[in-house]
């Protein structure tokens, strides 16, 4: 048996030598097998030569003809001009760069092919600097038989290197063993998809035919059958994360309910019946040996936070640990009170710890952690430092998970295993991830979804205006404040630097205190000390202060229901996501809430769009879905949240529509050719045993 093309390095082809080599694996191609997955990113047609009577501005064509003249002119660059005739028009060669011999060549009589652009100049038609060659015998020069692919490509690699180097690899794949087929033919069948080496000798060399518009929207049958199984093989490696990690030892924490029951039994609500499902769900899981993965999602104001208390109260009732990580101070900060309240009158100690945690009461902090005197930890990422030890960890809980991303959720597994077993894990998000992201983001993690909020609450009110009406709006602001109600001003920016949007957020403040004498009014933004943003944040939930202007560092979090009217300035620029996200800050109490989104104008129609599917939803899966939609994946994810890995040939907004067959293909696969599952994760992720370890 020959060898798989990704055990075959790029050296083994003609001409590749080192310093090839090293340009080669600069744009991620070291084997064969990268070789042929570099698809072309476009087409040239040089399969038959143009009439030049027929040449059109801008359309790349081969053309043929005989030189009627060439000559040096002088105009404001020196160039070499020559006239070629074919009978049915002419056509001017220009070339600003020429050598002797060069020169000589292009002399009159002679036959000439060239391949170029055509552009307009002072006499018709010209192609500047077209690649040409003599032809001394028409007939014995045929054409291309396939169109030319251009090639991604970089530095000091031109196109007929790579071209010959790819036309090389090509010649491989007509033995079966060199570019496997993974897919057996009834997943090929049920799902119409070509041949692999078909689809990649088709995307290579297309036939003159082939249908240029579909390639390059990127939906051709070649192209989907490699996205296909790309996605596939994501899909399968991190089914094969989650069964590993079913595999690794965990705690069994049945619980007792007691002390679930007792706090239950004070708390001034019923439980939704989603969040006992929820419960339920998370509840069985805890009792099991091995590690909770498990996602929850719950809009804004869902009661998230209850149902994490409920996780950590049955791990203290099995003598474990619990830590409860979120994203922000603030919201940490939040946590930590919630929970406080909470526990501590069931006689459980909670402990706090962040990065801004320092000092004597750092090492108290850490101190309770280590002997495991405080049951329950809450903090930031600080929590996962090295130097934070906890005497018997068992559950993690980790809040908006979308701000953290897989690698911090890897990290915490590696803690996991230091401690010799791997702890729960509990993952809570308010960004509803749409589904078909979920899939292929979080396909390591069970779900669950709390798709109901606490009764009682009435429906924020959103209301869109242009911000030449900021004076009826600050009139706005001042009557709710005169009837006791209270509300943010939420000022954005679009850079991402913080500084900006503090100082934005300063000016604003600085204005509404001019504007509004008679309100106290705060304000918070992520450059005060901590200390100094819990003090006005306290300052605002007790109704010390009217309003409060704040960066969107409030987004996430923040509960205080007498708040019932919120401002957002350009909220255009803001994802929809992000936008439910500080929206989900009012309407928290019984008093009909409003969110006033104060626009720049003139608005874009698709910043049109976006405002409107907030006016008219108030369901995050919804919002999430049409943000998808309007934006795409890698603007709603935005990268720094994902951890999504990137793709070589699939395209997560392109080939959505594959998402939802892929996952069916992939269980599909694993019943009736599980071998083949290795090989393919192997192809598509070489570097995949890097999280599959973890
Ligand atoms: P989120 O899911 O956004 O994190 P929280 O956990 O902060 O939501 O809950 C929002 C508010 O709803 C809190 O004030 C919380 O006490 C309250 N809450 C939670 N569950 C219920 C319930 N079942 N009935 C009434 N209020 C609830
Ligand atoms: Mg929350």
């Amino acid at each position: 048996m020959s060898k798989s093309l990704h055990e075959v390095p790029v050296t083994t082809l003609k001409g590749v030598g080192a310093a090839l080599a090293t340009k080669l694996d600069k744009i991620g191609i070291s084997n064969l097998q990268d070789l042929l997955f570099h698809l072309p990113l476009r087409y040239q047609d040089r399969t038959r030569i143009t009439p030049l009577g027929m040449l059109q501005f801008g359309m790349d064509a081969v053309i043929e003809g005989t030189i009627a003249a060439s000559d040096i002119v002088m105009g404001r660059r020196r160039s070499l001009v020559c006239r070629v005739q074919d009978g049915t028009g002419t056509v001017t060669l220009r070339f600003f760069h020429f050598s002797a011999a060069q020169k000589n060549s292009l002399k009159k009589g002679s036959t000439i092919r060239c391949f170029g652009e055509p552009r307009r100049g002072a006499h018709g038609l010209e192609l500047y600097h077209p690649e040409y060659r003599i032809v001394s015998d028409s007939s014995a020069a045929p054409v291309e038989e396939t169109l030319t692919p251009i090639y991604p490509a970089t530095e000091g690699l031109t196109q007929p290197r790579l071209r010959s180097l790819c036309e090389q690899a090509l010649k491989f794949i007509d033995n079966p063993d060199a570019l496997q087929e993974w897919l057996p033919a009834s997943v090929r069948d049920q799902h119409s998809l070509w041949p692999l080496t078909e689809a990649v000798r088709f995307l290579h060399k297309p036939p003159p035919d082939a249908e240029l518009a579909t390639i390059a929207e990127g939906v051709h049958p070649a192209q989907q059958r490699l996205a296909f199984e790309e996605l596939l093989a994501h899909n399968l490696s991190l089914q094969q994360i989650r069964q590993r990690v079913r595999l690794q030892t965990g705690m069994a924490l049945p619980g007792t309910n007691q002390l679930v029951d007792k706090f239950l039994g004070n708390l001034p609500f019923q439980l939704t019946g989603a969040q006992q499902r929820v419960f339920k769900d998370i509840h069985s899981d805890l009792s099991q040996p091995t590690p909770m993965m498990r996602l929850v999602q719950g809009d804004v104001g869902s009661g998230k936070t209850v149902v994490a208390a409920l996780a950590a109260l049955q791990t203290v009732e099995s003598k474990h640990q619990a830590a409860l990580m979120a994203p922000t101070e603030i919201l940490a900060e939040q946590h930590y009170n919630n929970f406080s309240n909470w526990l501590k009158p069931l006689g459980i100690t909670v402990a706090w710890l962040t990065g801004k945690t320092k000092g004597k009461k750092r090492e108290q902090q850490l101190e309770l952690i280590r002997t495991g005197e405080a049951e329950v930890v809450v903090g930031t990422h600080a929590l996962f430092q090295d130097e934070v030890e906890f005497r018997h960890l068992a559950l993690a809980i980790i809040d908006e998970q979308h701000r953290f991303g897989v690698h911090q959720r890897l990290a915490l597994r590696e803690k996991g295993r230091k401690i010799g077993a791997m702890p729960h894990q509990l993952i809570m998000t308010a960004t509803p991830i749409p589904r078909t992201l979920a899939m292929s983001a979080y396909a390591d993690l069970d779900c669950s979804v709390i798709d109901e909020l606490p009764p009682g609450r009435t429906p924020v009110n959103t209301i869109v205006i242009g911000d030449d009406r900021r004076n009826q709006v600050i009139e706005r602001v001042r009557a709710a404040c005169k009837e006791g109600r209270q509300a943010y001003w939420v000022c954005t920016l679009i850079e991402e630097s913080e500084a900006l949007q503090c100082q934005a957020a300063e000016v604003t403040a600085a204005e509404l205190t001019e504007a509004l004498p008679d309100l106290s009014i705060g304000l918070i933004h992520g450059r005060m000390k901590p200390a100094e943003k819990v003090e006005v944040m306290n300052a605002f939930k007790e109704g010390h202060l009217h309003l409060l202007v704040a960066t969107t560092v409030i987004e996430v979090g923040v509960d205080v229901p007498n708040a019932s009217l919120m401002i957002i300035e350009n909220p255009e620029r803001l994802g929809l996501a992000q936008l439910h996200q500080l929206r989900g800050r009012v309407g928290r109490g019984s008093v009909a809430s409003h969110c006033v989104l104060m626009y720049h104008p003139p608005l874009s129609q698709q910043g049109r769009e976006r405002l409107q599917v907030m006016r008219e939803s108030s369901d995050g899966f919804v919002i999430a879905e049409k943000d998808l939609e309007l934006r795409g994946p890698g603007e709603v994810l935005g990268t720094r949240q994902t951890g999504l890995v990137s793709f070589r040939v699939a395209d997560l907004e392109r080939d959505k529509a594959l998402l939802d067959t892929i996952k069916i293909a992939a269980e599909h696969l694993i019943t009736i050719a599980p071998t083949h599952v290795q090989p393919l994760i192997d192809r598509w992720l070489p570097q995949g045993d890097q999280y599959a370890d973890a």
